[in-house]
């Protein structure tokens, strides 16, 4: 065990977990420090597989007394690799996956391992949802804590808008709830500043009646993306939030159900989800059918189908480089540098996608959480992502060259979630604007040494 921490120590720690330490040398190592982008290995000391919140509490512990970096891992799924640490310590939640439905509330308790798929089959067995994001393996709690946009957005905000609670273990170890009215600056905080502030054992959400859904995928030709990406941006702005769809450029992969005459065919689409009234789904669809696209696969499926539906394409270990950007409109000139790239997606898993977060996100004020963009209606991504670690300079190139052309069009800042590993803390400020400044305040109060550092960092005031 660690050459300057004596025995005595690592044994009295080990004696006092429920789960597992694992060290370099042991057999479940390396799988164990795998993240989802396969582009970034890091190679922690030790990493703790926590079995529940006694746990969290004695490893921050142990990791502070003890001057180790500690390196906080939910789903793992961050783009930016922030779930992990070169010769630190990673507190793992990835076996805390528990969920439990309270019906007098209609919320949802979700552990802080847990990823949208638990969530969503607990809660659609009783008819219910909460706002996540658009693929079912990603951790609850790294897209809880930047924001998290998904499917249900427009109709019911952001993921935390609907957080009621979390509970968290701070930087000296103290365990405290975070609501509206307990440590409310705190809970402020954690909705959009990111893992800045704490472990976060489990989350509250709030329920909404989502049980099944009229989804799925549209596509129409790259001659015709001009056309179909200005209408998008009217047609979704001008719908009622119970239709949620978010435009992409892509590559057609050569399988079920596209046609063959697609197979690898660069297109652009658009993915829909309806939540209304099941009677009107000809007259809510009929604009999106009017436009002719080339391909349409829409039907009826549970919610947690429609969040699965991209899981087999994005299996964890693809190499990813991606950089994101948030837009107030997508002017012509914008549309036409989207058009240009998008025609350019480099393989059969990159894609550039944008999501719209206008309708209720845009209903709380600016400085309502640390998200700050609540004035704007699009989150964009674009995602060079390819298996094959020999074509991740081709993929971080494209994704990089779209967002140098687009940036100047956009609002300055980013999603959080969205920001890469290479990029300038600069990003990060411009992400929150006039929120940064509290969040640094925030920061001091419950971290002043900085403890919580691998993350999209926001250093006390
Ligand atoms: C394929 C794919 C699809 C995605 N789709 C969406 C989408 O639709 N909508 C969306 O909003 N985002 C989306 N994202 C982005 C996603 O929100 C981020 O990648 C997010 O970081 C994932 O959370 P995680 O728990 O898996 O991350 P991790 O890699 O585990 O952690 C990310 C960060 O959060 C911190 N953290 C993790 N767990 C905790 C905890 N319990 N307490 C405190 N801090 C913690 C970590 O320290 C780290 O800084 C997607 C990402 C991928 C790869």
């Amino acid at each position: 065990m660690g050459n300057d921490i004596d025995s005595g120590k690592w044994d009295c720690f080990q004696a006092g977990l429920r789960g597992i330490l694992i060290q370099k040398g042991d057999d479940a190592y390396e799988d164990a420090r795998k993240l989802y982008n396969g582009m970034i290995d890091k190679s922690p000391a030790y990493i703790v597989k926590c079995a529940d919140v006694a746990d969290v509490i004695t490893t921050v512990n142990f990791a502070r007394e003890n001057k180790l970096k500690l390196a906080v891992r939910g789903g793992g799924h961050n783009g930016a690799g922030l779930a992990s640490v070169d010769e630190g310590m990673v507190c793992d939640l990835s076996d805390m996956r528990s969920c439990r439905v309270d019906l007098k509330t209609q919320t949802v308790r979700a552990e802080g391992g847990c990823k949208w798929r638990d969530v969503d089959h607990v809660t659609n067995a009783f008819g219910m949802a909460t706002s996540s994001g658009i693929v079912s393996t990603t951790g609850v709690a790294g897209l809880t804590l930047g924001g998290g946009h998904g499917y249900l957005a427009r109709q019911y905000g952001l993921t935390i808008d609907n957080l009621v609670e979390a509970d968290v273990v701070l930087a000296d170890g103290k365990f405290v709830t975070a609501s509206k009215t307990e440590n409310s600056d705190l809970f402020w905080a954690i909705r959009g500043g990111g893992g800045n502030f704490g472990v976060v054992t489990s989350f509250v959400f709030q329920l909404h009646p989502v049980h099944t859904v009229h989804a799925g995928v549209t596509l129409w030709p790259l001659e015709k993306a001009k056309e179909i990406l200005t209408w998008y941006q009217d047609f979704i702005l001008k719908s009622k939030t119970d239709l949620y769809g978010f435009f992409a450029f892509m590559r057609v992969p050569p399988a079920p159900p596209f046609p063959e005459e697609l197979y690898t065919q660069n297109v652009c689409g658009a993915v829909w989800c309806y939540t209304g009234d099941f009677n009107k789904v000809e007259e809510v669809f009929k604009p999106i059918t009017d436009t002719a696209p080339v391909f349409s696969h829409l039907g009826s499926m549970p919610f947690p189908i429609l969040q699965g539906l991209f899981d087999d394409l994005y299996p964890s270990g693809h190499q990813w480089y991606w950089r994101g950007d948030i837009f107030k409109e997508l002017s012509e000139e914008a549309i036409d540098k989207f058009v240009k790239h998008g025609s350019e997606i480099p393989t059969v898993h990159s894609t550039m996608h944008i999501y719209p977060i206008d309708g209720k996100v845009n209903e709380i004020g600016k400085t309502a959480t640390a998200f700050s963009y609540r004035d704007a209606k699009f989150s964009v991504v674009y995602a060079g992502v390819d298996p094959d670690p020999k074509n991740a300079a081709k993929i971080s190139t494209w994704a990089k060259k779209y967002w140098e052309d687009l940036h100047p069009h956009s609002a300055g800042g980013a999603y959080v979630n969205f920001l890469m590993n290479d990029e300038h803390h600069d990003r990060v400020k411009a992400t929150y604007q006039e929120n940064y400044r509290r969040l640094t305040q925030i920061k001091e109060k419950y971290d002043p040494t900085n403890f919580f550092s691998i993350n999209q960092n926001i250093p006390p005031h």
